[in-house]
């Protein structure tokens, strides 16, 4: 169980604490948007890998995009996870299709 300070009044606070025994600030409610914040900007490298996968290495970034989703997923970011591992799939596949079409044109 880790300490934190708290941001209000900067004592020690356990992280798994409610609120602030010091100054009531709401310790939970912090920590979990730290957390969704985190999980967005996965979300967010995702949907770039995914893209990606169309100009460059698309087998690499399909996998790649395929884990992330998977990942996505496990952090309840359900919705998300499901559509970057359909994107990846389809944008791999249509990546290396272009990417075989250039090396034989
Ligand atoms: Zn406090």
């Amino acid at each position: 169980m880790a300490l934190i300070y708290c941001p209000d009044c900067g004592k020690e606070v356990s992280e798994s604490a409610n609120t602030c025994p010091n100054c009531a600030y709401p310790i939970n409610r912090l920590y979990g948007n730290l957390i969704s914040k985190q999980n967005n900007q996965l979300v967010i490298a995702g949907y770039i890998i995914v893209f990606m996968s169309l100009f460059i290495f698309p087998v690499l970034l399909m996998i790649s995009g395929i884990v992330i989703g998977i990942i996505n997923i496990s952090k309840n970011a359900v919705g998300h996870g499901i559509v970057q591992i359909i994107l990846s799939v389809v944008c791999g596949l249509v990546g290396a299709f272009i990417g075989i079409l250039s090396t034989l044109l």
